[in-house]
């Protein structure tokens, strides 16, 4: 039991597992503690950490939002934070809605593209689940069902993707303000899966965590199902070079992203539980 996934979605978002059954599979996997990070919501938590209860995993407060960084959109990771502090509350609150526009101008664009596909439906396909938050692998899913694409990489690469003929920007706080809306909830803003950033010209990592550390960077996702062993020790490097406390997690989706597996990712993947104690411990230090 010496490892941990800090990176995972339910039916509260994009993923197709409940929290309960995420912590389910956590325990089969021998993980001892995880954290839900849904996308731009804390909904799942209460049942995660009631399951947690029940089954013995640790389970950590957390979720994922998108900020934007050159005019791309780049994952924030938020740990251990009040998920009941009225000001994160709100501010999520308004990134749901921003999220809300953001999908009916997705489905502008499909409509105008000839392609015969309703909101109504997209969000009947959330509904299967608990889901209120409408992501793009909801998208995808009914895409498929109605035959407008064959798999949902094709989805995301000719529609969903930037790039993508149907892309739509969601509104995106800046990083420093989602690493403040984090520490203002007594929470640590971590720099999701750095190896999908997409940089401005002439700006490099460095740059970005230099940056980001002076506003209140905590941690660095080193672990990633996406990340290469040699990508993960650079990151470990990067981390110690910039005093960020280094985590990991597999983005496990359940059928939303069927390659990857709870705590173990694509297949290789472990996630030192140091990872989570080193959150614990510096949440606890900072509150
Ligand atoms: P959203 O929060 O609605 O913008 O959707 C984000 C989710 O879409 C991510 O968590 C991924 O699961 C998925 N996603 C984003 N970009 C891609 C891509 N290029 N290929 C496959 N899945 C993607
Ligand atoms: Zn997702």
């Amino acid at each position: 039991m010496n490892y941990c996934d800090l990176q995972m979605h339910s039916t509260h978002s994009d993923g197709t597992d409940s929290p309960r059954r995420l912590v389910e599979l956590a325990r089969e996997a021998g993980l001892s503690t995880i954290a839900l990070t849904d996308h731009d919501t804390t909904t799942g938590l209460p049942e995660a950490r009631a399951a947690g209860d029940d089954l013995g995993v640790r389970v950590i407060s957390g979720v994922e939002i998108t900020c934007e960084y050159g005019g791309k959109s780049m994952d924030m990771l938020g740990y251990c934070f009040d998920s009941g502090a009225d000001a994160l509350q709100a501010r999520l609150a308004e990134i749901q809605e921003g999220r809300r526009q953001r999908n009916l101008e997705i489905i502008g664009k499909l409509n105008a593209l000839g392609h015969d596909i309703s909101y109504e439906e997209v969000v009947a396909e959330a509904d299967k689940s608990d889901g209120k938050i409408i992501g793009r692998p909801h998208f995808a899913t009914v895409m498929i069902r109605k035959g407008i694409v064959q798999e949902r990489q094709e989805a995301f690469d000719k529609y969903l993707a930037e790039g993508g003929a149907a892309y739509v920007q969601k509104l995106a706080v800046s990083p420093e303000e989602c690493v403040e809306m984090l520490r203002s909830a007594g929470g640590l803003a971590v720099l999701a899966h750095p190896k999908l950033i997409r940089f401005p010209a002439g700006v490099g990592i460095r740059d970005l965590l230099a940056a980001l550390k002076d506003a209140g960077l905590a941690g660095l996702e080193c672990y990633y199902s996406l990340h290469s062993p040699e990508e993960i020790q650079q990151y470990l490097a990067l981390a110690k070079e910039f005093d960020l406390l280094p985590t990991g997690g597999s983005d496990y989706h359940g059928g939303n992203k069927p390659e990857i597996k709870v705590g173990i990712g694509l297949g290789d993947l472990r996630v030192p539980l140091s990872c989570a104690e080193g959150l614990l411990a510096r949440a606890a230090q900072a509150n």
